[in-house]
């Protein structure tokens, strides 16, 4: 993950011609990059910003067949999920956990009729399973959330799925593909696609964000993975190119553990406007979400709505004991989703598909919209299988079904300091934290992160501005907005030793930083 000696490849090299550029660092570009590194294939990655700066990092942090898709009748969808779950917990234990999720039951019909429906959803899993799904009592029920509001309660339906930590998976992703011999590059935009004299894309223009400079690469086949931007690299290939996503908002909130105590998550199947909420325990913290929305334009930055605001507190204080109010909002972030247009296009987005779709232009760009985080692994498979097909490459098999992420560790204690770092927890306790014992102290009392975990991720995951440190190498910004703020100029601090910057830039990254942050707070 060394930036400047991959940079390097490019700069250095004008004539290489790429086997696969792909364009996007989010879950999907990230997969494909694994996907395409692992089968020998020489492979570049542009990020425009940092990795999993977009709706990769704003997910529910679930890996799960969905049961929401269950009941829209969408079976091969839920049985491909379940399946690369099973996957993905093989391949990434260090991230990927066993979650209990628990559907309380008010009205007498909910608890035979949600058993009914997570027993099938067992049975779609086969030996993939998390554990069986069972009815429990009211006293159950309250024993595993002792918060739920107990009027009216009559019991509760336990079924299991996956949670992981989105942007600490995109960041092993990236390692993983560069230990696969891929360029993965943050900061770095395509501007343009070139074309050979046959109307071909051959390559792409590149901007490099920090330094300003611009170079171009070369590509037998490039891969339009810009999640909610796909539809600007269409334009750049045919300026009349058919719109092929449907942008959806999904807003979350962050509440302190004492909402939901206990281990167990909260699925409430049915909300007022005919969505799923969870309720799940993150990190020691709580994520209610979601909400769907459909939204006007792609932004990096999408922001809630009041009323979307309204709708979360108004839905949690409905199945909680303890209302949460304004003032308890510790973050709130909002991701978009790519849905791909693959049906009706004035349905609502939370009846849109979320299968993914893999569209070939003339000119032989690769363009892939849809699908969800948890079948990350499965849409680079197709979209590689495709690829090689398009740009002529060398036959060779896909991998990633048993290739072990990078920091793959068995049996990891999730409550352990640093267990997040999965195998690359002993280099950084033998490196940065015995170099340097002052690295050991936290950079603020509310959260578990260290300041030694700056110096990492500046020197390991390509960490490269405040923002990429406190929202993505750790999860500070998602956790609590104002302590992460407090934390930011010592991590500018800390970031500018190890990246060789002057003052004006701490102070900047600062501000900046402060700002954004600000935008995570009611
Ligand atoms: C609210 C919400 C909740 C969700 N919850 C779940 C969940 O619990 N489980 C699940 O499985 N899925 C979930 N999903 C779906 C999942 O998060 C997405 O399917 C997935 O993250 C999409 O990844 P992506 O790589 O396609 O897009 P993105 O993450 O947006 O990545 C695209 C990248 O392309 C880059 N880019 C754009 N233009 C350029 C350019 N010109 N040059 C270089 N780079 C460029 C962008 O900067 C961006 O980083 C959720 C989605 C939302 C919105």
């Amino acid at each position: 993950m060394n930036r400047e000696r991959m940079l390097e490849s490019i700069t250095a090299h004008p004539d290489k011609v790429w086997d696969v550029i792909v364009i996007g660092g989010g879950a999907t570009g990230l997969g494909a990059a694994v996907d395409a590194a692992s089968r020998g294939y020489a492979t570049l990655l542009a990020e425009q910003a940092d990795f999993a700066k977009g709706t990769t990092s704003r997910s529910t942090k679930l890996v799960h067949g969905g049961v929401r898709y269950l009941a829209q009748g969408d079976l091969s969808l839920v049985f491909e999920a379940l399946h690369e779950r099973g996957v993905l917990m093989q391949n990434a234990p260090h991230l990927v956990r066993n979650q209990q999720f628990i559907i309380p039951a008010y009205e007498w019909w909910e608890g035979p009729f949600y058993n009914v429906g997570m027993k099938f959803y067992d049975v779609m899993a086969g030996k993939m399973g998390l554990g069986p799904s069972e009815s429990i009592s009211r006293e159950e029920t309250l024993a595993a959330i002792p918060n739920l509001d107990q009027k009216g309660l009559l019991g509760g339906v336990i079924y299991y799925d996956g949670q992981f930590d989105d942007a600490r998976l995109a960041v092993n992703l990236a390692q993983t593909a560069a230990d696969n011999g891929a360029a993965v590059i943050n900061y770095l935009r395509v501007t343009a696609l070139t074309k050979d004299s046959r109307g071909l894309v051959d390559g792409v223009e590149l901007l490099e964000v920090e330094s300003g400079a611009r170079m171009r690469a070369r590509a037998r086949v490039v891969i339009n993975a810009a999640g909610i931007f796909v539809g600007e690299i269409k334009a750049m290939d045919e300026p009349a190119a058919a719109n092929s996503v449907l942008l959806s908002r999904g807003v979350h909130i962050v509440l302190d553990k004492s909402f939901l105590q206990g281990e167990a998550a909260i699925m409430i199947p049915h909300t007022s406007d005919g969505r799923v909420l969870f309720a799940v325990p993150w990190h020691d913290k709580v994520i209610v979400g979601t909400t769907d929305t459909e939204a006007a334009e792609p932004l990096l930055e999408p922001r809630a709505s009041a009323e979307e605001l309204d709708f979360l507190l108004t839905t949690c204080a409905a199945y909680l004991n303890k209302d949460p109010q304004p003032a308890d909002i510790l973050s709130i972030f909002a991701g978009l989703r790519p849905l791909a247009i693959t049906s009706d296009r004035n349905m609502p987005t939370k009846d849109v598909t979320r299968k993914h779709q893999i569209l070939v232009s003339p000119s032989g760009l690769i363009t892939i919209t849809g699908g969800k985080w948890t079948i990350y692994r499965k849409m680079a498979e197709d979209a590689i299988d495709k690829a090689a097909l398009v740009g002529g490459l060398a036959e060779s098999k896909c991998v990633t079904g048993h290739l072990p992420i990078h920091g793959y560790l068995l049996n990891r204690d999730f409550d352990a300091p640093l267990s997040c770092y999965g195998a690359d927890r002993i280099q950084l306790e033998e490196t940065v934290l015995a170099q340097d014992p002052a690295s050991r102290a936290l950079l603020h009392p509310a959260l578990p992160y260290l300041r030694a975990e700056v110096a990492w991720a500046a020197r390991h995951e390509m960490a490269r501005t405040v923002e990429d440190f406190l929202a993505r190498r750790s999860r500070a910004l998602f956790l609590d907005a104002r302590a992460s703020m407090a934390m930011a100029p010592a991590v500018a601090e800390i970031l500018a030793r190890e990246l060789g910057r002057d003052r004006a830039w701490i102070t900047g990254q600062v501000e900046e930083y402060t700002r954004l942050a600000r935008g995570y707070l009611v």
